[in-house]
Formats: C-alpha cells, structure tokens, sequence
C-alpha cells in the first residue's frame, strides 16, 4: 500500500500542547502519508516556534499573523514584528486574523482594524491570508469584499457554513479549507458546502490540536489525522483518497507557491497566481 501525499493546511504543531511530543507527533503524521506541514503562529511565541520548525523541516512552512481573540495586542511592535518576518522564505501566508464573536477577549472595533491592516499587508507582501471567523461570518465577508481580497487571495481555514456562504466567499476569490467539522455526523451544511467547492478552490486541515475528526473526535488532534479528514472529503466527493489527497496537496503548494522537490518544499521565485 502506497502512502497518500497529504498537506495539512493549517496545524499549530507549535503550541505547548505538543511541547511534550512534537517530535513523535511529526513522525507519526508523517507515516500516515503527510509531506506538507503550514504550521499556523498567531502571536509572538507561536511565531517564533512556526518559524523555527519551518526553517529546521523541509516538509514544514509557516503562516504568521495575529489571532483575533489578539486583537489588543496588535500595536506597533507586533505590526512590526510581523512585517519584518513576512519577508522570510519559508512564511507563505499571513494568517490567521479574522474576526471572532465567541469569545470575546478584543472588542469587535480592535479585530476589525487589526483584520484590515493585516489584509493591507498581506496585499504588499503579495502573500495569500489565511481567515479564521466564528461567530462573525457576515462581517468577514463584507471586511473581505471592501479589502478586495480577491486581489492576492487566501484560505477560509476550517470552513463551517453553509452553501450559500461558500459560494459567496468562493466568489470572492476564497479557497475553502475543511477540517475534521467535516465529517461530523450532523454536519450537512457543510458538507454540502464540502461538495459544491471548486475542484481547484479545495483545500484540508487539522487545526491540531483542536477538532479531532471522526472517528478520533474527542481527543487532542494531530496532524495525522488529516487523513480521516481527506477519507470524509473523498467520499462526499465520490473520488478516492490518492486522489483527494494529491488534489488538495497539489492546491496547497500553488497557493503557497510552492514546489515539492526531493529536497521537500521549496519556495517558487516568482509568484504565480
Ligand atoms: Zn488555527
């Protein structure tokens, strides 16, 4: 049996969850066919760890950005420091920022102007931005549309609406992320939205070490298991796992502008898209 060739969109391998067992973690989502690791840093710590396991593991890149729930905290040296390390070659996405509503640590005016000027900068940087939203869809679409976003691009990561929701954000120049909500039982909305995604807009994840899928839901998560989340988006999308799994890795390392080599992931020189 052949390994499937995974890329796991978006991990955060580099929180404290994983202190204890980052190295066995790795290993094991490796054997179950994983060759693509963007691993998410959302404030100055998880930053700094993405972007040393990014430079120390061929197969791992970083994305860095400033979570929402961060909001408040993104003054001028976290602009900063983020700006100087967007320009490192294995960063290639900023992310996640968004909006979130559930819990409510920033207030909803601070996530909106630190969504923006990180929207701004991704568009200097020419680099595609990776969006969380809960709780907060119909802003981020507007944010989003007002930011033409469609301009430099980027991932909805772990997509959990709808139809209509998909299609408007896929109109808008969005790739669609799925993660273990997937292939939650009651779960249809979104695996409606699952099936109507462009085979080129199709991406997967973990957010490890949040939502395990099925049949792991409950436990920590880990980038492994992206491939129970490829086994549910196959067969939603009636094809086969190989094919699934080479489908969203071959997405992943367009819009990362990324090539696979023997050497692992290398940085294309010009951007594509
Ligand atoms: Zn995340």
């Amino acid at each position: 049996m052949t390994k499937p060739t995974l890329f796991d969109t978006h991990t955060h391998l580099n929180v404290n969850k994983f202190k204890g067992d980052r190295q066995e973690v790795t290993e094991r989502a490796r054997l179950m066919g994983v060759s693509g690791f963007a691993v998410v840093g959302f404030d100055y710590p998880t930053i700094d760890q993405a972007l040393k396991m990014a430079t120390d593991n061929q197969d791992m890149v970083a994305i860095i950005g400033w979570h929402p729930t961060e909001a408040h905290t993104f003054d001028r040296q976290a602009q900063a420091y983020l700006e100087a390390n967007l320009t490192n070659d294995r960063v290639v996405a900023l992310g996640e920022t968004g909006l979130d509503y559930y819990w409510k640590t920033a207030p909803k005016e601070d996530q909106e102007e630190a969504f923006r000027r990180q929207l701004a900068m991704a568009r200097d940087h020419q680099l595609p931005v990776v969006v969380h939203n809960r709780d907060a869809t119909a802003d981020c679409y507007r944010i989003l549309k007002e930011e033409r976003v469609g301009d430099f691009g980027g991932i909805m990561h772990s997509f959990s609406e709808g139809s209509e929701w998909a299609q408007k954000f896929l109109d808008l120049g969005m790739r669609l992320s799925f993660s273990g909500t997937v292939s939650y039982q009651n779960a249809q909305d979104i695996q409606a939205a699952c099936q109507l995604t462009p085979d080129n807009c199709l991406l997967i994840e973990t957010d490890a070490p949040y939502l395990a899928p099925h049949p792991k839901r409950g436990l920590r998560n880990e980038t492994g298991f992206v491939y129970y989340v490829a086994s549910a988006v196959a067969k939603l999308r009636a094809t086969s796992l190989d094919d699934l799994a080479q489908l969203t890795y071959n997405n992943a390392c367009q819009l990362f502008n990324l090539q696979a080599t023997k050497q692992g992931l290398i940085r294309n020189d010009k951007r594509t898209h």
